[in-house]
């Protein structure tokens, strides 16, 4: 065991990437870093965490913001429900926690947006204190590194996994072993063809010996993939378009959007959207002229998004709100200051582009 925590440290003090919110190991640099690493990648996040730390360089000038703010420098990654919880918690800690992050884990796990990973993930990479971390690439390299037979996501396989990775803690030195850990599973013990030559364990590497290590971890089909057909419309009335915040519950809440939804089965793209915009504002839209089509993710849907222009059928324009909180009318440079969903920001930067609006 000393020996795996010594080759793991060794490695990750040479190895160890530059990133941002390594430069201080600040509470609040990595309670945001780790917000934004769930389901994201970490390409993807270093940009967003700089643009962040720009605009919200410590926990007050959060609570000093607006959430459509916070949300509108959210905008493309997704899980918005991650932004919101920011939002929610930098507040609670001004009421509670004089503005700081509470160096207790029990208190961690109180604040939204906070898990047994995350608050660990404070606890030891912020405050280096002796709190175990599993993320996946830890159940990567357990698996392989004890070459586990069953899938990670097993209940006895996931405790063991979290036994192990506590019984290999080294004292005082947690800060830099958690990171390690992910660490080498991000850049070594890679999902596709493990680097097992330069790899630091490979010695006490159990797979690897048995030459199996391309069967672990074992991987058993959990979450199906969806795709669905969805469609979009941006009305235009007088020179202005018409935009709808969500609800502040369920999917993208609180964001805003261009009205539109799924295709029910025999519809049309065109169909179903003149259905959409009747039943979430009972306004009557036509002279549809389809754009284009964006493809884009979230959660478990793959989304095929048939994006068009469109008038007022009758040019009566009385909305009345069904599945929205609100509704403005805006020139069209005004988009960019409002955060909508993935799929027609793609659809927006498409009308941009190509000049159609714009
Ligand atoms: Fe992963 Fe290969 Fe290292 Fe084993 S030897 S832990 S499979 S990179």
């Amino acid at each position: 065991m000393k020996k795996i925590q010594q080759n793991l440290l060794n490695w990750f003090a040479d190895n160890a990437r530059d990133l941002p919110w390594r430069k201080t190991y600040s509470p609040y640099h990595v309670w945001i870093s780790e917000i934004m690493l769930q389901q994201t990648q970490m390409d993807r996040v270093i940009d967003y965490f700089n643009r962040w730390m720009k605009q919200f360089p410590d926990i007050a000038s959060i609570t000093r913001s607006e959430e459509e703010k916070i949300l509108k420098l959210w905008e493309g990654l997704g899980y918005y429900s991650r932004a919101r919880n920011i939002f929610r918690t930098a507040n609670i800690l001004k009421e509670q926690h004089d503005g700081e992050l509470p160096t207790e884990f029990k208190l961690l796990l109180q604040l939204p947006g906070i898990g047994k990973y995350t608050a660990g993930a404070i606890m030891s990479i912020a405050f280096n204190k002796e709190y175990t971390i599993v993320d996946a690439n830890i159940e990567r390299v357990f698996a392989r590194l004890f070459n586990l037979a069953k899938s990670v996501k097993d209940k006895n396989t996931h405790h063991f996994i979290w036994e192990k990775a506590e019984e290999l803690l080294p004292r005082g030195r947690t800060r830099e072993f958690n990171q390690a850990l992910m660490e080498l599973g991000a850049l070594v013990c890679i999902p596709k063809n493990p680097r097992c030559k330069v790899c630091p364990v490979s010695d006490f590497c159990q797979s690897l010996k048995k030459n199996v290590v391309h069967k672990r971890p074992v991987i058993t089909k959990s979450s199906q993939t969806v795709f669905i057909e969805m469609a979009t419309g941006i009305l235009t009335h007088k020179g202005k378009i018409f935009i709808q915040k969500r609800k502040p519950k369920g999917v993208w809440a609180n964001l805003w959007e261009f009205p539109g939804g799924r295709l029910e089965p025999g519809e049309t793209p065109e169909m179903a959207l003149i259905r959409e915009y009747a039943e979430e504002t009972q306004l009557q839209i036509g002279k549809l002229k389809k754009i284009t089509t964006v493809k884009h993710s979230y959660t478990i849907y793959r989304v095929r998004l048939h994006c068009f222009l469109c008038s007022l059928e009758d040019d009566r324009f009385e909305p009345v709100l069904h599945t929205a909180q609100e509704y403005r009318l805006v020139n069209p440079a005004e988009l960019s200051n409002y955060a909508f969903p993935a799929g027609h920001r793609k659809f927006i930067d498409h009308l941009k582009n190509s000049g159609t609006i714009f």
